[in-house]
């Protein structure tokens, strides 16, 4: 069995027994202003306060694409846990500039990796959904030369992954660049498939085919959460304005009439 929580933004937290996973940790939300006029720091209070109520320890960290809100916490958390941290190039770039050159595994896509027990990821490789008038958001590289603390526009996508997580017998996919490549994602499976929403109608077959290609049997949108700004303590989510929420539950229960859609709230436990 395995228990998974989704911790904000394309965040999640996976346990089993003591050994924790996580992917795309994401716990300084620094606010819009910031993002796009100052150079946002790590909120250390609340990266502190969010490892203190662990149940486990972290074994790895995993990384789906080098966008702010995706890797900006991971410096900070691979210092202060000495985990094993997975990603691309990119993520190495950014772990570098930060003094931690060469502890990333660094991937390219396709790579299955054993991490401890009878854990296993791969990394799929996928890509980002043109979210900003057809574009990729700052995409390319993280430059080796950037000058800390970096901006938010200075995390470059890199390259972008689906995860599969293989578990206690479960295996879960983190699709939190809403898009896929069809002929790289073509073989795998899944059980639960989480599925960012913003940008969810730019991808053609996002919300009718990778479902279907993957089987899964039951879809968690997440990543819809405004995360420009903290999440609220009494669990209700702040939602990124204009993403078409309500359309893409809408669509993806039409299109998937025999997946269960369950929706969720941040740091809600959920055991498979
Ligand atoms: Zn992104």
């Amino acid at each position: 069995m395995i228990t998974v929580r989704w911790t904000g933004a394309a965040g999640l937290e996976i346990t089993q027994g003591e050994t924790i996973v996580l992917i795309d940790p994401y716990h300084s939300r620094p606010g819009k202003i910031e993002c796009i006029f100052g150079r946002p720091e790590p909120r250390t209070d609340a990266i502190d306060r969010y490892l203190e109520g662990l149940p486990g320890k972290v074994e790895t960290i995993l990384a789906g694409h080098t966008h702010i809100d995706h890797v900006m916490d991971i410096p900070f958390l691979e210092r202060r846990l000495g985990c094993r941290v997975i990603g691309s190039r990119s993520l190495e770039t950014l772990m570098a500039l930060h003094g931690r050159p060469g502890v990333v595994t660094v991937c390219a896509g396709g790579e299955r990796i054993e991490l401890t027990g009878d854990t296993a990821v791969t990394m799929i490789r996928s890509r980002h959904v043109p979210l900003l008038f057809g574009k990729v958001p700052c995409p390319g590289e993280i430059n080796p030369a950037c000058h800390l603390p970096m901006r938010a526009s200075d995390y470059r996508v890199g390259d972008a992954f689906i995860l599969k997580l293989e578990m206690a017998g479960v295996t879960l996919m983190h699709a939190g660049s809403a898009s896929y490549i069809e002929s790289e994602i073509k073989g795998h499976h899944c059980d639960i498939l989480f599925m960012a929403v913003p940008g969810w109608g730019k991808t053609p077959g996002y919300c009718a085919r990778l479902p279907r290609i993957v089987r899964s049997r039951v879809i968690v949108p997440f990543h819809y959460d405004d995360f420009s700004a903290p999440l609220r303590e009494d669990g209700r989510v702040r939602f990124i304005p204009f993403q078409g929420m309500k359309g893409f539950i809408k669509t993806i229960s039409r299109e998937n009439p025999a997946c269960e859609i369950r929706t969720i709230r941040p740091f809600e436990a959920m055991s498979f």
